[in-house]
């Protein structure tokens, strides 16, 4: 099978077919892997230019006698635009889909089988009827299977963001034609889901080509929800007036009051989510990428596939539930390569609902749920940290962030005088990575330290549960601490408690700060079943022994992003 110098080299394709003059980054070293045959797993954030590695070795294998290259991809939209593009580039192109009728589907076998295709584009659960195993296996006889590339392969593990089912179904390709070539590819990927992607795609032996995750042109800023309508409008006004940009809710209901809102303010504002007819989304995903401008309010249902250039800015108004989901869902920004923002509003309420939608979850197993806890914590580490976001984000995918990047010096860290407790030298900020383009770099966060306090709160909720019997929720906690004597601290009696008004120096916002860090750590619990009363976990037990020490961002009054100025 080796290629040789009668047919156009994967250079003179990427040139002659494509445009373009130079592979980007490890491009090259994948298609004349795949080219001679190897099996491939591709790790590249979007826009890295993931097609390229698979329609490059589909064309050079079909030019030396190889036959047709099978696609799989979940995305009907994406496979239909490439289609068209490879037919304007002269490449024989076509894919399978539901909608065909019989005698479509037929000519398209007849092509097959007459080997005039170069490449066929199908979605998983197409691969898997009985009609698509026949053919498969006659092209395979005739020696005109070429190469498998599963396009979005981290949709085949349950870890990974976007399981689906009819992924799994692929590890028989690999079963029944064990000498076709395979090429995985995905734009995300962390330790967990790469190692189930190899195990259930069966890519033990094939190599890994890891790109950098880094999108240095987008800045990330987490800020924390106060009034989170207001700060979204003044983020979008401030900083992208008349851009276009994404803004992601949890629920139907909350995308449409905020499309509504937006509208409201003057914004070109559509709302999106799987509870519209799908004639409508098209109509407005079509309208998104077509007009300037547009700001596209929606659930996690829209995105995936979408590929608009321009988009300046992804926020989110609700916590995503992990690192995969938020650097995806962000990552659909600034594929142009010009500055972008990814903006996230996070409060206690967010972590409250994504624990409780895990606990509760009736058809996950405990394992399941435990390592999506374990997710939702590193979401929330990222949220709460104090040092560069990038790196963080960049560590969880397992990569460092190369300091030789980035010229100015680290910036000192400021300590604020915390709430009772001696201050020190922070170092969290400073002796770490310095990207110079998240919110953490460009405006070191003040920290302050809230081990006392954080003590005060976990003997706030023991004294009460010790004293009632039960527990309370977290606004009665709050104002036990802060001396506050309600009605219902006074019914009970919880003026009474040793720690009543021994936290009145911290403010509501700080103490929800602290709060917020303690359910995190997986030290409280806020119980679904039981008024979303505070439970004391086993782990609080390292702050009561002063194990463990908590330091906290401060937050502005505003909220950090707000005392941000407009930068570009
Ligand atoms: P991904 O699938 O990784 O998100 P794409 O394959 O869609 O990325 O590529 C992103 C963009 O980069 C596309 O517009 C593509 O044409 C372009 N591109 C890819 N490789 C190159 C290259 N070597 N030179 C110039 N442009 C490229
Ligand atoms: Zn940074």
């Amino acid at each position: 099978m080796p290629y040789t110098s009668t047919h156009p080299s994967p250079l003179d394709i990427l040139g002659q077919v494509f445009g373009y003059s130079d592979f980007r980054g490890p491009q090259q070293a994948i298609v004349e892997h795949v080219v001679g045959g190897g099996d491939a797993l591709v790790l590249m954030p979007t826009g890295g230019g993931k097609s390229l590695c698979y329609q490059i070795p589909a064309i050079a294998r079909q030019n030396a006698g190889h036959g047709v290259t099978v696609v799989i991809s979940p995305l009907i939209a994406l496979m239909h635009d490439q289609v068209g593009a490879l037919h304007e580039a002269g490449v024989s192109a076509a894919f399978l889909n539901s909608t065909q009728t019989q005698e479509e589907s037929s000519a398209l076998e007849k092509q097959l089988l007459r080997n005039e295709l170069t490449l066929l584009y199908a979605a998983p659960e197409r691969i898997n009827t009985p009609r698509m195993k026949g053919l498969l296996g006659s092209l395979h006889e005739r020696g005109l299977l070429s190469l498998f590339a599963i396009d979005e392969a981290h949709c085949v593990s349950q870890w990974g963001h976007d399981f689906r089912p009819e992924y799994r179904s692929l590890s028989l390709l690999h079963e029944t034609f064990p000498d076709v070539p395979r090429i995985a590819l995905t734009a995300t990927a962390d330790a967990l889901t790469r190692q189930d992607m190899i195990e259930r795609l069966k890519l033990e032996d094939a190599r890994e080509f890891v790109s950098s995750f880094d999108r240095p042109n987008i800045r990330y800023t987490i800020v924390e929800k106060l009034e989170p309508t207001r700060q979204l409008l003044r983020f979008i006004e401030s900083e992208h007036a008349g851009e276009a940009g994404i803004v992601y809710c949890q629920s139907r209901k909350r995308v449409e009051e905020i499309a509504d809102m937006l509208q409201d303010a003057g914004l070109k504002a559509m709302a999106y989510h799987a509870g519209l007819d799908s004639a409508l989304r098209q109509q407005r995903q079509d309208r998104f990428l077509r007009e300037e401008g547009m700001v596209m309010v929606a659930t996690i249902a829209f995105g995936m596939g979408i590929d608009k250039p321009d988009v300046r800015f992804v926020a989110h108004l609700d916590m995503p539930k992990n690192i995969e989901g938020y650097y995806q869902e962000t990552g659909r920004a600034g594929r142009d390569g010009l500055p972008a923002n990814a903006w996230m509003t996070y409060g206690l309420q967010d972590v409250v609902n994504q624990r409780r939608m895990i606990d509760t979850s009736e058809t996950a197993s405990e394992e399941f749920k435990q390592v999506m806890r374990g997710k939702l914590d590193a979401l929330l580490s990222l949220a709460e940290d104090t040092r560069c976001r990038r790196a963080s984000l960049l560590r969880y995918f397992g990569e460092t962030m190369d300091s030789q990047q980035f010229s100015a010096g680290p910036p000192q860290g400021k300590l604020a005088p915390s709430g009772g407790s001696a201050a020190h030298e922070v170092a969290s900020v400073g002796a770490h990575s310095y990207c110079g383009n998240c919110d953490n770099c460009l405006q070191p966060p003040v920290v302050w330290d809230a081990t006392e306090a954080a003590r005060k709160m976990l003997s706030c909720i023991y004294r009460v549960q010790q004293a009632s019997g039960i527990t309370f929720g977290a606004g009665h906690m709050m104002d036990i601490l802060r001396g506050k004597a309600t009605e219902k601290v006074l019914q009970h009696s919880h003026d009474k408690l040793s720690t009543f008004g021994i936290g009145a120096d911290l403010s509501e916002v700080q103490w929800r700060g602290v709060l917020r860090q303690l359910i995190a750590k997986g030290m409280v619990r806020v119980d679904p079943d039981a008024f979303n009363t505070l439970q004391l976990l086993p782990d609080a037990r390292q702050v009561l022994k002063g194990e463990v020490s908590l330091l906290l961002r401060e937050q502005a009054a505003g909220g950090a992003g707000e005392r941000r100025k407009k930068s570009t």
